[in-house]
């Protein structure tokens, strides 16, 4: 029996977790389509994970997309590093772990052909820092750890932790792929107003203002960031505290790239937990060549720390106290960089600390302006929230009279 799209996206697993499930020749199938709402203009502010996927699923729909984006990448805070490295080697800024629950995630990347490798190597043992005493433990002492410190979900079986091979930017630039005239870069907005007519955003677009109208508008700017944005009048004052007093969270990597992996002399993988929380990673595990990089991953409390030193300082501290734990990393030390996110204009922070009554406050749109992001979900810090909520504000979009 003929069905109407949106008929065909209620009774479908696809509604939320992605129409784009719906092959693009059967959903202009005339022969099974028969009437939908007219297409809505839709401007979204920001090419990070929530903006993409939901750019991504209103084309599919039939919408017209424009998304502006004040980087001159997409993807936000999913980022790969592949400079100042040699040799092609990279590692990650923001996201990189993708456990085997993260349906919606590991749907795209199965849907765009992004490969998957393991996220731990199981060679070689792990170091643990507790009490002042240095310990070597089987791989799976370092998913062990993060489970005892940061709760059940960080830890478990290390094969159920997955990375993108190549870097985990492969996703976000498999969207933008797909949506690349849609996207403008280096548009930063600096200005969301409404009235009865709508909703009309002010954007720079090489440096001069310019005033985009549009049937419906999706916000994902971060709000550590929004909240220095220029909002409309009628926004209500518990959605403005809202924006303005989000917590996020202080996180910083610094990377220390090695002529070889001395280490796996040694039957070490590079993968150590310190007692002060702060997880070191050996990313290139998995990377060909004879060189190396191992980073540490500091979260509050500490990454503060490392934040306030200039670069010089983060890569020489974290020299020196790398060198106790790997001896003879200071002779191959080759050169470093480092990534504090509090500092990123356009993110001022890593994640969002989520109150849930807060919560469900911010995800309602305001007139016609929607909100999505991982801040906006129950699984803030992960792509998987970005993504949930992204595919929220569709549905919210495309249902809309
Ligand atoms: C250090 C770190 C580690 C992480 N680890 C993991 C992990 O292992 N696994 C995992 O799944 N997730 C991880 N995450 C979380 C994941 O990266 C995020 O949840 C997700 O990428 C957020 O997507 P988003 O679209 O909500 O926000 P963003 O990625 O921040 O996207 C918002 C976009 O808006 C743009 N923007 C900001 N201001 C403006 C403006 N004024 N005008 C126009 N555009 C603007 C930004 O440039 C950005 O592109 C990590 C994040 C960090 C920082």
């Amino acid at each position: 029996m003929p069905i109407n799209r949106r008929q065909f996206l209620k009774h479908s697993a696809a509604a939320v977790a992605g129409a784009s499930l719906l092959k693009p020749n059967l959903v202009g199938n005339a022969a099974t389509i028969i009437t939908r709402a007219p297409a809505k203009k839709v401007l979204i502010l920001g090419a990070g994970m929530a903006g993409l996927v939901a750019g991504y699923e209103l084309l599919q729909l039939g919408h017209d997309v424009t998304i502006v984006e004040a980087r001159m990448r997409p993807g936000g805070r999913v980022h790969t590093l592949r400079e100042p490295f040699s040799d092609g080697l990279y590692a990650e800024a923001g996201a990189a772990r993708i456990p085997d629950n993260h349906d919606l995630t590991l749907k795209y990347v199965k849907l765009f052909d992004v490969p998957l490798e393991p996220m731990y190597p199981t060679r070689f043992n792990v170091l643990r820092f507790d009490s002042g005493s240095r310990q070597e433990a089987p791989p799976e002492g370092f998913t062990a750890a993060l489970g005892q410190n940061f709760g059940g979900e960080m830890g478990g079986d290390p094969a159920r932790w997955h990375k993108i091979k190549g870097g985990t930017d492969l996703l976000p630039k498999a969207f933008a792929q797909r949506l690349s005239n849609k996207i403008r870069y280096n548009t930063p907005v600096v200005k969301i107003q409404q009235d009865v007519k709508g909703p009309r955003v002010t954007v720079l677009h090489g440096g001069s203002p310019e005033t985009i109208i549009a049937d419906r508008v999706l916000c994902t700017i971060p709000f550590s960031v929004l909240r220095n944005i220029e909002l409309p009048s009628d926004f209500s004052d518990r959605k403005l505290s809202i924006i303005k007093g989000a917590q996020y969270a202080a996180v910083s990597r610094v990377y220390l790239q090695t002529r070889n992996r001395f280490w796996e002399d040694k039957g070490l993988n590079g993968f150590a937990f310190t007692n002060r929380a702060v997880e070191i990673w050996q990313p290139t595990w998995s990377q060909p060549g004879p060189r190396g990089i191992l980073m540490t991953y500091a979260r509050p409390g500490e990454a503060e720390r490392v934040g306030e030193m200039k670069e010089s300082e983060r890569i020489s501290t974290t020299l020196t106290q790398l060198d106790e734990m790997f001896p003879g990393l200071r002779e191959r030390f080759e050169g470093g960089t480092s990534k504090y996110w509090m500092d990123d204009e356009w993110s001022r922070g890593a994640w969002s600390f989520v109150n849930v009554r807060e919560f469900i406050n911010a995800t309602s749109a305001d007139g016609k302006i929607h909100f999505a992001g991982e801040h906006l979900s129950l699984w803030s810090s992960w792509m998987q929230g970005a993504l949930t909520s992204g595919l929220r504000a569709v549905k919210e979009i495309d249902e809309a009279s």
